[in-house]
């Protein structure tokens, strides 16, 4: 007879490790059935987010960042360190270390959960039976009172600019190379654009960005959005907006991209390039016809708001369902389907997810932007505050960028908060705290902030949303 669990997760990236965990924790037998192996034929679990993803893009981020600070800014502090230089090869060593060390403690979570880890492939059969097929062929059947699946996503390709080993490549490659590339062309100015193209810039290579559309991230708040483009063009990356790459050529180990924009038919060499133009949700091999799992027309797997397909007892998280394609809210869900299906009540505030761009400074931001609210017809009132009066800011010798709340016009709810600085990452956590809680403006300046921080130029953005700002010019008479 087959094995039965109460709950098998399909995919141990932070969606499906998170939704093991929890279930296990909650008393439920669980097992993780994951399929990633490793340069060394290991089985490793994390998924994208640990192996491919957030973590080895971060490391490589602050590394490229600590170099950019010690060459270009110590001196401008006091501090005289000679010539500085980078090692890439050591930067390498350093991210598969930050791998290593997070990969190897989900394997040490899950013996401590008592969450059974199944290595191969999974596959989601009539009757919510899980066959599994192991790294040599083996198939073994599994039962569950429920599944979770959590298969995440791939790379989108685009015919023009087919992968090609070492030379054209996905944001995977963009994080294994070897050498710094002199000239580095980067298809898309999306997250995986900016934050790769940042980490070769820094380290040296001529970064030219092509992006078809002709607005520059146009889901962040257009203010920011254009204050983040002006500060990454005078780092050095060249963004051409409004190019529509047309194909590409191989030669003498060079990639030749064509594309189209306002001026007509271009050409560019390129050392390298890195195609980042979205990812797409992946379910190959997954689900068996008969058990009922659907998807919607764009490939993603059918959930309803509390991620259930349309197959009783049979869940769908992470990147592969609706949503932004963040890990933080692939475990979220994680959690919310855990407890469902332990019997407590659970759901998800889908509007109170943060997003990070891991530029320098950063950009965050939870809730709507101004264009946005006003495409929506929303009343509402804006307070902006520019880290450049901010105390903490000035002292850190990083004082780019502004802090801006958005509030409803009539109630003062929060409707969304943006970030553009150095650490906006942490400081969007006070924003999606506020915006949890149902805060008002009002609630945010009336809350008491340590000094010196940044931190507190979001204050001053809450009390500038009622024009009292104290460190700030005021346009409004205090009532
Ligand atoms: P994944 O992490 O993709 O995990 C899915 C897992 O399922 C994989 O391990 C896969 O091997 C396994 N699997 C698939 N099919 C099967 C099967 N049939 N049987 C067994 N196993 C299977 N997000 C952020 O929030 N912050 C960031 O800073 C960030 N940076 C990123 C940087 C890069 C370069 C990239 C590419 C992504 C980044 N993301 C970031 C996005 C983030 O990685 C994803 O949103 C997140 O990993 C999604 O989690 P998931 O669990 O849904 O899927
Ligand atoms: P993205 O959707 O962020 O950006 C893709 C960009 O490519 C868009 O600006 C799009 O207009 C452009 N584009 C699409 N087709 C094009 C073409 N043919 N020619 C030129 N430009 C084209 O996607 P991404 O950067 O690949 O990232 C994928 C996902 O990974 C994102 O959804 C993101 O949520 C996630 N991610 C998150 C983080 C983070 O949270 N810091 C970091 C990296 C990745």
């Amino acid at each position: 007879m087959a094995d039965k669990f109460d709950v098998i997760v399909i995919g141990a990236g932070p969606g499906g490790y998170v939704a093991a965990i929890r279930a296990a924790q909650l008393g439920l037998k669980t097992a993780c059935v994951e399929k990633w192996v490793n340069k060394e034929g290991k089985t490793v679990h994390g998924g994208t987010c640990l192996n491919v993803g957030c973590i080895p893009s971060k490391a490589l981020l602050e590394s490229s960042h600590k170099f950019i600070e010690a060459r270009d800014h110590f001196a401008e502090v006091g501090i005289e360190v000679g010539d500085v230089k980078a090692d890439v090869a050591k930067m390498l060593e350093f991210k598969n270390s930050v791998i290593a060390k997070n990969v190897g403690g989900i394997s040490m979570l899950f013996k401590a959960n008592g969450v059974t880890a199944l290595e191969g492939t999974g596959k989601v059969m009539a009757g919510k039976k899980v066959e599994v097929t192991d790294h040599d062929g083996n198939k073994q059947s599994y039962e569950a009172e429920n599944i979770v699946i959590a298969s995440g996503s791939v790379p989108v390709e685009i015919p023009p600019t087919p992968m090609t080993e070492g030379l054209i490549v996905s944001s995977t490659g963009a994080l294994e190379f070897e050498e710094v590339p002199k000239r580095l062309g980067v298809i898309g100015a999306g997250v995986i654009g900016l934050e790769l193209g940042s980490v070769w810039s820094r380290l040296g290579s001529d970064v030219t960005v092509l992006e078809a559309m002709d607005s520059f991230l146009p889901i962040v708040d257009e203010a920011i959005a254009k204050e983040t483009q002006k500060i990454l063009s005078k780092q050095g990356m060249k963004i051409k907006l409004g190019a529509r790459v047309t194909g590409s050529d191989i030669k003498d180990s060079e990639v030749v991209v064509k594309y189209i924009d306002q001026d007509g038919e271009q050409e560019q060499t390129f050392d390298k390039l890195i195609v980042c133009v979205g990812r797409r949700p992946y379910t190959q091999n997954l689900l068996d016809e008969s058990a009922g799992v659907g998807l919607d027309e764009r490939g993603f797997i059918k959930v309803d708001d509390v991620c259930l397909t349309s197959a009783p007892g049979i869940y769908a998280i992470g990147d592969v369902v609706r949503g932004p394609m963040l890990a933080h809210k692939a475990s979220e869900e994680g959690v919310m389907v855990a407890d469902i299906i332990a019997g407590h009540k659970a759901e998800m505030n889908y509007d109170a997810i943060p997003s990070v761009i891991y530029t320098s400074p950063e950009v965050a931001w939870v809730g709507k932007s101004e264009q946005q609210l006003k495409a929506e017809g929303v009343e509402y009132n804006v307070g902006v505050f520019p880290f450049s009066a901010n105390g903490r800011a000035l002292a850190n010798n990083a004082a780019e960028g502004m802090a801006k709340v958005i509030a409803d016009a009539e109630t003062d709810r929060i409707l969304g908060v943006h970030i553009l600085s150095q650490h906006a990452g942490e400081l969007i956590a006070q924003g999606v705290i506020a915006m949890e809680f149902g805060s008002s403006a009002e609630d945010l300046a009336l809350t008491c902030f340590a000094h010196p921080t940044t931190s507190e130029a979001i204050h001053e953005a809450a009390l500038a949303v009622g024009g009292h700002a104290i460190h700030m010019a005021n346009r409004k008479k205090r009532k």
